[in-house]
């Protein structure tokens, strides 16, 4: 059997209970068959980037997974899907977006998938979060680069009121 990649996952939504939505990715990214959750980032909100609508809530994850990265992002896409999501234009705000970061050490370049995901070194919605629970993944020059874009750590739910 094929033996388990560490990939990252950046978690992302900005239309109705934008909170609640990342946190149902998280939970359903955990319960995907031949998939870990190892790490869990903070949430964050965050300005839209490439984007239009209310603040985002972002986060990372960490997986353990036996998945190939299409396998993997097929599930992705499929739970985007099941939250609701629509592509109306591109850019749309979005009840969920899951983009497939870090697989190991791969690099991938199809018409399908890019990793490292090609935009992900010039998001601090994804470099913050990431440097948080890998922190060797990320450079302090990058983060030091992304540094005028808006992002605060929420509070864990469980402080808010
Ligand atoms: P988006 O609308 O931002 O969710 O972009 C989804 C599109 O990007 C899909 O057509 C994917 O096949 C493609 N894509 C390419 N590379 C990646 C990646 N690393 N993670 C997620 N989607 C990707």
């Amino acid at each position: 059997m094929r033996e388990p990649v560490c990939a990252y996952i950046a978690v992302g939504a900005n239309v109705g209970d934008a909170r609640q939505a990342a946190c149902n990715a998280i939970a359903a990214i955990g319960r995907l068959p031949g998939v870990a959750l190892r790490r869990q980032s903070s949430l964050y909100r965050t300005a839209p980037l490439d984007s239009s609508g209310p603040d985002y809530v972002n986060a990372v994850v960490e997986v353990a997974t036996r998945l190939t990265a299409p396998e993997l992002l097929a599930l992705l896409q499929r739970l985007e899907t099941e939250a609701g999501r629509e592509r109306p234009y591109r850019n749309a705000p979005r009840t969920l977006d899951l983009d497939l970061l870090l697989y190991g050490t791969g690099r991938i370049d199809s018409a399908v998938l890019v990793v490292p995901h090609p935009r992900m070194r010039e998001r601090a919605f994804v470099l913050v979060p990431l440097a948080e629970i890998a922190p060797s993944r990320v450079s302090t020059d990058e983060l030091a680069r992304v540094a005028s874009q808006r992002i605060e750590a929420l509070p864990p739910a469980s402080l808010v009121p």
